[in-house]
């Protein structure tokens, strides 16, 4: 696309029609009121399909199916606890007040809004907060093996963008648990006959069916074999998107392919630009890497990051001495120190090394202070991970740590029920735009996937279910059929290019693009340089991708074909995204838009909105959501 054409038009501003009027604290309860429901008696007649078993969909299955709805559900690993979410490390955030240090519902809701720089919606930041107390003792309840305290009450450690201890934990494997927690409710659910599982499938479309969601277009990734599934209402819980820039802390599978094909069948997509960097990933160490790893932020609670004042220091790290070294965030921001949000910290570390270097998060003060065994009970298998993949001791060296590509702030565009502009189209957990704003918490993600799966969709789904059960359909319905005939062509066509170019290579040239360009710092000049390529490139993928073998077996290639050529599309629209927001704001860097010191220059008066973006098949039509701020006046962040 030639830069000087449009890249998008405007059209009408949206509104979010579901949130209650009213005192803040009370409108989740007025909502909740408000719902229909559905008998438990006429449950069982209402379908519901669920994809996505990580722990925004699989929280949501188990406990519609535990209401007596009939739910189908699907995931593409072979078992749906191999779901991304099991990967998580640090925490999870609920404002429970434990440790008696000033936390409350009402500061977890400030704390978010502000951390995500005044781009979320108040009314749903305040009912996550509220939910956030429920959660921990739904998952106690589960058995979930939080650490605890000496006394016997749960034990809370810090996260970045907070000064109270609200992050629960299970050492650094916070998401293996909650996910097994959301496993074994699945499971019982599929025991009694309440849920049906199919792993090992992908959701390639969806069916949309007079204006209504009433299924999705799958194929078994094991037969190849494609096959439509209906039902009622259909909740996408697919994860983020963060493998776009091919390298991240997300596991390889995840991608974008069922909210893109949402998207181009109607859905808003919201947002796309608002990607999160993670200041504490293994930094890259060659050009053939696949994947990067990432170091929990609950690091950042004992480790201090610091560089060498002198940048050409070709020492190793334990050789320089204390005066010479620069813990710049402390220095930096010394009410929050290295707690800072992630946004804030990944900017500082960039600006202060490169990315094959990285700094040092080092444990020495830590070790002395607590000892070697508390910090081992705490961080071991982190520890353990590190050394594994470096070679180094970090109770010995300091780590080498640098900012990567963490998860996704955009996501499918969705109302206070959680319901997309497609009606019987739920999004929930990182696949959904709602809760970040534009910068996520640490300990905030998995707080919204549980609070979506448990509470807020099985609050609110059956003021829509209340209207079913919809008309029967079959397959030969010309919207199903065409569906599927879409489906099955664009496998072929995959197939059939037969070129000379892997999809590896092509993934990894846009990964490089997007990072160098939409990364942590953009510019008009660098988004319009991507925006001329991508095309470009998106064009030689259609005429040089080869994939191997065939569409009747198992077969990797054509997944991960699949799941670029979408990447494609939504590179685009995420440059076209940061290219419109002339503003800085939380993990959205516009160089133009900066302070003299250098700090994120937002602009509230011209964007203090949701871009809620329509797919055209040409340029996308931009919908501006406003943003109204009562509760938490937007301010210019400071955590100095
Ligand atoms: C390394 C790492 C550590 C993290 N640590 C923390 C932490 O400590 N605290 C925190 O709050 N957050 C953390 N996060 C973020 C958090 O883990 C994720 O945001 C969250 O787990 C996402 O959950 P989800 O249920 O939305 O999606 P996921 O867990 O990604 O699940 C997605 C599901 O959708 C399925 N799926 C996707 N596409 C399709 C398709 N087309 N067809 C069929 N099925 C499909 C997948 O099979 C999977 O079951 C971390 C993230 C990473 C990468």
């Amino acid at each position: 696309m030639p830069s000087d054409l449009p890249l998008y038009t405007e059209g009408d501003p949206i509104s979010d029609q579901r949130v209650p009027v009213g005192p803040i604290e009370s409108r989740w309860d007025r909502r909740r009121f408000s719902a229909r429901l559905v008998n438990p008696a006429n449950r069982r007649n209402r379908s519901v399909i669920v994809v996505g078993t990580g722990l925004a969909g699989g929280a949501a299955a188990a406990t519609l199916g535990e209401l007596g709805y009939r739910v189908t559900s699907f995931c593409y690993q072979d078992s749906p606890r191999r779901a991304h979410s099991i990967a998580a490390q640090g925490g999870i955030n609920a404002a429970k007040n434990y440790r008696n240090d000033g936390d409350s519902v009402h500061r977890l809701f400030y704390d978010t809004v502000k951390g995500g720089d005044f781009r979320a919606r108040e009314s749903n930041v305040h009912r996550l907060a509220q939910v956030s107390v429920e959660i921990i003792d739904q998952c106690v309840a589960q058995g979930v093996p939080f650490a605890r305290e000496y006394g016997g009450l749960l034990d809370t450690r810090s996260f970045g963008g907070a000064q109270v201890s609200r992050t629960f934990y299970a050492r650094g494997q916070t998401g293996q648990q909650l996910l097994l927690g959301a496993y074994q409710a699945l499971e019982r659910q599929i025991g009694a006959g309440r849920v049906e599982m199919h792993p090992r499938t992908e959701m390639l479309d969806l069916l949309v069916v007079d204006g209504r969601a009433r299924g999705v277009v799958v194929r078994d990734l094991v037969t190849g074999e494609v096959s439509t599934h209906f039902a009622d209402a259909v909740v996408l819980a697919t994860g983020g998107y963060g493998n776009v820039f091919h390298l991240s802390t997300n596991a390889k599978g995840c991608n974008t392919t069922a909210i893109w094909r949402a998207h181009r069948r109607g859905a808003l997509f919201a947002n796309p630009c608002f990607t999160q960097i993670h200041p504490t990933c293994i930094p890259i160490s060659g050009d053939h890497q696949s994947k990067l790893t990432l170091m929990s932020e609950s690091l950042r609670n004992d480790g201090r990051v610091w560089v060498p004042k002198n940048a050409q220091d070709t020492r190793t790290p334990n050789d320089i001495p204390e005066g010479e070294r620069d813990y710049f965030l402390e220095r930096m921001y010394p009410a929050f120190g290295n707690l800072v949000p992630r946004d804030i910290a990944s900017r500082a570390a960039k600006n202060i090394s490169d990315e094959k270097r990285g700094v040092y998060l080092d444990f020495a003060d830590a070790i002395a202070r607590l000892g070697a065994h508390a910090v081992q009970e705490r961080y071991g298998n982190l520890f353990e991970m590190y050394e594994r993949i470096t070679g180094d001791d970090p109770y010995r060296v300091p780590m080498r740590i640098y900012p990567a590509v963490h998860y996704t702030m955009g996501g499918l565009w969705v109302d206070y029920d959680l319901r997309s502009n497609i009606p019987g189209l739920y999004v929930i957990g990182e696949a959904n735009f709602s809760d970040h704003g534009a910068n996520r918490l640490g300990a905030s993600a998995l707080m919204q996937g549980l609070a979506d799966g448990y509470f807020v969709l099985p609050g609110v789904i059956g003021d829509y279910l209340a209207d079913a059960p919809f008309e029967p359909l079959t397959q030969d319905h010309p919207a199903v059929a065409d569906t599927v005939s879409e489906v099955r062509g664009r496998v072929k066509t995959l197939l059939a290019v037969d070129g000379d170019r892997t999809v590896e290579s092509f993934h990894r040239e846009l990964g490089r693009l997007m990072w160098d360009e939409c990364g942590m710092e953009r510019d008009e000049a660098g988004l319009r340089k991507a925006l001329d390529r991508i095309p470009e490139l998106r064009e030689e993928f259609w005429q040089r991708v080869k994939v191997p073998g065939t569409g009747a077996r198992l077969n990797q290639e054509l997944e991960k074909a699949g799941r670029v050529a979408d990447f494609f599309e939504l590179s685009e629209l995420m440059c076209v995204d940061a290219l419109h927001r002339e503003e800085s704001c939380g993990g959205h860097f516009r160089t133009e838009s900066q302070t003299p010191d250098g700090e994120a220059r937002r602009d509230d008066a011209r964007f203090s909105y949701v871009a809620a973006w329509q797919w055209t098949g040409a340029e996308p039509v931009l919908h501006k959501e406003d943003l109204v701020f009562e509760h938490v006046q937007p301010s210019t962040r400071s955590y100095a």
